[in-house]
């Protein structure tokens, strides 16, 4: 029985190390080339391997990352479990960054970095938290985690999901009859969807058009999900006032596409949060443990969803 590390080998040496202070009876390898296939019972990957074929005894197939929309799950048999990546550091990092995100967006930072570099002094009128609402796409882990990270501001809450949820202190509507009051509701919306076929070209023309004049973006969920060209024309006619973006269609974004040099566009590349490598070494031993006691792994992916 092995467990197959398949990344790099920095992080690769703190799972080493937690898996031999953890589970040493349990074989960790970090070379695919070096191990018997037939014992690979778990497999940590960002993508899936080109041969997984040849590992026919495997039972977990772990994401390094929080999604699995780069995993081609055709290729994944359906024996093997399908786990993605929960752990306290990308829920911290995510709810960093997107209280970052609301704040600059809430005091007009975009228009007065535009100022600062057209040297213009002049203030912006200020509306304040109680007129800034809030809305977040997807009330999963990190969709709720950052409702729970803005509560205290002041801001008055909105989040939608497919299925019902309830949480205190946020408006919570759900499906297709919750979008568009989700949306009318929504002085800032935050995309913390997954990417899968329903929410692919999700951030388009005919949503930017329900929000409210003068609504800004953050959008990390997942590139793909965005129309870049529709957002350019929103925030270029006025309707959306700003967007801090974490993620394109392409990642890298090309030299010379619009989003690098937009007065109203705060671009990052894709590192609102990231594996932490400790605490997500916790995580998997967690889960191969629960697996062993017979319990599902918790972030247990359900392939018809598609997260
Ligand atoms: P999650 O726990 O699986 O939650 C997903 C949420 O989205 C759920 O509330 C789900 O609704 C909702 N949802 C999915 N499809 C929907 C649809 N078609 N209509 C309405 N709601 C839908 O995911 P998570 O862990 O919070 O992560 C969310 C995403 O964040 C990841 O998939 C990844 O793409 C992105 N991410 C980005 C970064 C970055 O650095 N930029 C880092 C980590 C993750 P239900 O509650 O009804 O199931």
């Amino acid at each position: 029985m092995t467990f197959l590390f398949n990344s790099d080998a920095r992080r690769g040496a703190i799972f080493a190390k937690a898996f031999a202070e953890d589970l040493p009876d349990l074989p960790f390898a970090m070379d695919a080339a070096a191990v018997d296939p037939d014992a690979v019972r778990y497999l940590i990957t960002w993508a899936v391997p080109e041969d997984l074929a040849r590992y026919s005894n495997l039972e977990i197939l772990f994401s390094i990352g929080a999604g699995v929309d780069q995993f081609r799950f055709d290729a994944v048999p359906a024996t093997v479990k399908v786990v993605r990546m929960i752990e306290e550091g990308i829920v911290r990092m995510m709810q960093e960054y997107v209280a970052l995100a609301v704040l600059a967006l809430h005091r007009n930072l975009p228009a007065y970095l535009a100022q600062q570099r057209a040297g213009e002094w002049r203030d912006i009128p200020q509306p304040q938290v109680q007129a800034r609402r809030i809305g977040v796409l997807g009330l999963g882990q990190l969709g709720q985690a950052v409702l729970d990270r803005l509560k205290p501001f002041g801001f008055p809450l909105v989040g939608w999901s497919r299925s019902p949820r309830q949480i205190e202190g946020v408006t919570c509507l759900h499906g297709e009859l919750g979008l568009e009051d989700m949306l009318a509701a929504s002085d800032i919306l935050v995309c913390l969807l997954p990417l899968t076929e329903e929410t692919r070209r999700f951030l388009n023309a005919e949503l930017f058009a329900k929000l409210p004049e003068g609504a800004a973006i953050v959008h990390t969920g997942r590139g793909p999900q965005l129309d870049h060209e529709a957002l350019v024309a929103a925030l270029d006619s006025g309707h959306l006032s700003a967007a801090m973006i974490d993620v394109t269609d392409p990642e890298p974004l090309p030299f010379g596409h619009p989003f690098w040099s937009h007065p109203k566009i705060i671009l990052t590349p894709h590192i609102a949060s990231v594996t932490q490598p400790a605490t997500a070494a916790r995580a998997v031993i967690d889960n191969i443990k629960r697996h062993r006691a017979g319990l599902d792994p918790i972030g247990l992916v359900d392939r018809t969803r598609g997260y």
